[in-house]
C-alpha cells in the first residue's frame, strides 16, 4: 500500500473527531471518505497532510512513518491537498496562485513543466492566467485547486469536497478531471458529501459516522447496500 493510516484519534481538546480510523490507499487508486457534515473526513486528510496532529495511530507513506511530519515535507514526499474552499488568495492572479503550490520546487524547468502541464489540461486557466483568482467562477476555482496541488508534483492527492457548491455541469467536469488524474498514475483519497459522485469514481469507499468508520469496501458494493442507499444515496 502506498499509504496507510492505522488507528489514527483526532483530538480536538476534549473533542475526539476522529476515533480509530484505519484505511489504505493503493498506487493509483481512488478511495472515498463519505458521510454526514461533521463526521471526521476532513479531520482524517489534515492529519494525513501535517495540518492537524494525531493523538494516536500511525500514517505510514511509501513505507516510511509520516505521523510527526510537518506538513512541508509531507508535501515534498509527494501528499498534496486540496482544501475545502478551495483557499485561493482572492487578490492574487491564477498563475501566482499555481505557483504557490510549487513552493518547495526550485527548479524553475520544473516550475514551467508544472505550469505547462495544468494549462493543457485547464485550458480556461491559461485564457484567464492573469485574472485575479477571485474572479473566477467555483468551478474555475476548484480547477486552480487542483493545479496548484498538481505544481508540487504529487503522487497522492487529498481532495476535499471538490464538488461543494457547483452547478451539477461543472460537478461532472471536475469527475472527468479526477477521471484524469487516476488515470495519469495519481493516487486519491476523496472526500465527499456527494456520495453518489464519490462512489462512481472511487475504487473503494469507506463510511464514517461521528469519527468511526461502519462500513467500507469496493465502490460497486456500497452503491448498492441497502444502507448506504438508504443514508446516502437518497433513495
Ligand atoms: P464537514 O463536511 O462539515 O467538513 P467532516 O466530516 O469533514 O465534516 P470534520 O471537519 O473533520 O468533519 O469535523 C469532525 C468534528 O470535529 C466535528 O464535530 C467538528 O465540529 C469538530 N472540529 C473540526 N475542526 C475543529 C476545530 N478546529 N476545533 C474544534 N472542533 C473541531
Amino acid at each position: 500500500m502506498l499509504l496507510e493510516i492505522r488507528n489514527i484519534r483526532v483530538h480536538y481538546d476534549k473533542i475526539e473527531a476522529v476515533k480509530g480510523v484505519s484505511l489504505q490507499l493503493g498506487k493509483g487508486e481512488i478511495v472515498t471518505l463519505i458521510g454526514a457534515n461533521g463526521a471526521g473526513k476532513t479531520s482524517i486528510l489534515k492529519a494525513i497532510s501535517g495540518l492537524v496532529r494525531p493523538s494516536a495511530g500511525e500514517i505510514l507513506y511509501d513505507g516510511a512513518d509520516i505521523t510527526r511530519r510537518s506538513p512541508s515535507d509531507i508535501v515534498a514526499r509527494g501528499i498534496s491537498h486540496v482544501p475545502e474552499g478551495r483557499r485561493m488568495f482572492k487578490l492574487m492572479s491564477v498563475q501566482d496562485n499555481l505557483r504557490l503550490g510549487a513552493y518547495l520546487i526550485r527548479d524553475s524547468k520544473v516550475i514551467a513543466e508544472g505550469l505547462a502541464w495544468v494549462y493543457e489540461h485547464f485550458p480556461i486557466l491559461k485564457q484567464k492566467c492573469n485574472q485575479l483568482a477571485g474572479q473566477l467562477s467555483g468551478g474555475q476555482q476548484q480547477m486552480v485547486a487542483i493545479g496548484r496541488a498538481m505544481m508540487a508534483r504529487p503522487r497522492v492527492i487529498l481532495m476535499d469536497e471538490p464538488s461543494l457548491g457547483l452547478a451539477p455541469i461543472i460537478v461532472d467536469e471536475i469527475a472527468a478531471i479526477i477521471t484524469t488524474l487516476k488515470q495519469s498514475g495519481l493516487s486519491i483519497v476523496l472526500v465527499e458529501q456527494n456520495a453518489h459522485l464519490a462512489l462512481k469514481l472511487a475504487d473503494r469507499g469507506f463510511v464514517l459516522e461521528t469519527g468511526s468508520v461502519t462500513l467500507s469496501g469496493k465502490s460497486a458494493d456500497l452503491l448498492g447496500n441497502p444502507e448506504v442507499i438508504r443514508a446516502y444515496l437518497g433513495a
